[in-house]
């Protein structure tokens, strides 16, 4: 199976977050899965702050294992820069993204090898074929997050993942990528090349919980949409608009109710118009004030993760 990677290097990056109890029996796994297809890959493991003994096994692997390395964040910075940090950190050939606790099935790993040697292509994209066994609440969240990224960026990213493969070039690219606040999987798609949709089941969590509650996908699902396009302003311009002409029309009415002596009190009207356009108004000023707030983020050029160790 070698033939299948010819020679070229191959390194997981695997995120990982206060992982301390599956850590250790998921690297076991992913290496004897993968070991089993005849892949040996290198492993870069990303500490993101974690407050348990995490860097403690990531460390004792990297003695133990030769080709394991790993970064640890001074603070949770998120995954998304976790990611970003850890296909940063290490050189190879190839790059496969993961998450630690095997709902991303090292099984596919090698297939995902196969189909990037026999398309020739540069990323290859896993996709959820089923979401597995999510909670309601998680996939209902999910579901419409990717609804309004689509009606609003146009990008298709439902079921998307991040359980990819990279070559050297595309790592290349998102390395010039400068802003603080990026959401991985949306640059991935942005940078564009030759990019294969790989379709497979999301497994059951091992151990341990999921870190993202509904609150946190909401602000991942923000900071998506806010990263990727400033399309939400033009909506204010439009519906500003809207009631332009709503206004031109009331007006017009008005005079002529004045003009003609038909003008009657109409207090519910003048309030019924004074709460929509104050609320109008306030959602304007709400979407340019996100977008002015991120703009004070990034010019502050502060870095985008601090490193406090390396193994
Ligand atoms: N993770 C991380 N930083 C965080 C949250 C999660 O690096 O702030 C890692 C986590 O350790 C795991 C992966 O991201 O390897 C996916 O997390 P999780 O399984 O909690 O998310 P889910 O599968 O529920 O989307
Ligand atoms: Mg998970």
């Amino acid at each position: 199976m070698e033939a299948l990677l010819k020679g070229k290097s191959l390194v997981l990056v695997i995120p990982v977050y206060n992982e301390e109890k599956a850590l250790r029996a998921n690297f076991h796994e992913i290496k004897r899965l993968l070991a089993e297809d005849g892949i040996h890959p290198c492993f870069h493991f990303v500490d993101d702050g974690s407050r348990d003994g995490t860097w403690q096994v990531v460390s004792a692997l990297s003695s133990e294992y030769e080709g394991v390395t790993g970064i640890k964040f001074a603070r949770n910075f998120g995954k998304e820069i976790a990611l970003r940090a850890g296909v940063e950190s290490v050189d190879a050939d190839l790059y496969l993204t993961m998450d630690s606790d095997l709902q991303h099935p090292p099984r596919y790993i090698k297939d995902m090898l196969e189909v990037m040697a026999r398309e020739g292509c540069d990323i290859v994209d896993g996709v959820k074929a089923s979401r597995g066994h999510e909670s309601f609440k998680h996939r209902f969240v999910a579901k419409s997050f990717y609804k309004v990224l689509k009606s609003i960026t146009g990008l298709e990213m439902d079921n998307s993942s991040d359980f990819k493969l990279m070559n050297r070039q595309v790592i290349d690219a998102l390395r010039e990528f400068h802003e603080r606040n990026l959401f991985f999987r949306g640059i991935v798609s942005w940078v564009g090349f030759k990019t294969v949709k790989f379709p497979f089941e999301v497994d059951d969590r091992t151990l341990g919980e999921t870190h993202f509650s509904v609150g946190r996908l909401f602000l991942l699902a923000m900071s998506a949409i806010l990263s990727y396009t400033s399309k939400p302003l033009y909506l204010t311009i439009f519906s500003g608009i809207l009631f332009l002409l709503f206004a031109l029309i009331m007006g017009i009415q008005t005079l002529y109710n004045f003009f003609f002596g038909h003008a009657i009190s109409g207090f519910s009207t003048v309030i019924l118009l004074i709460l929509i356009t104050g609320s109008m108004i306030m959602l304007s000023l709400g979407i340019i004030g996100v977008y002015i707030a991120r703009i004070y983020e990034e010019i502050k050029r502060r870095p985008r993760y601090i490193i406090e160790r390396r193994v």
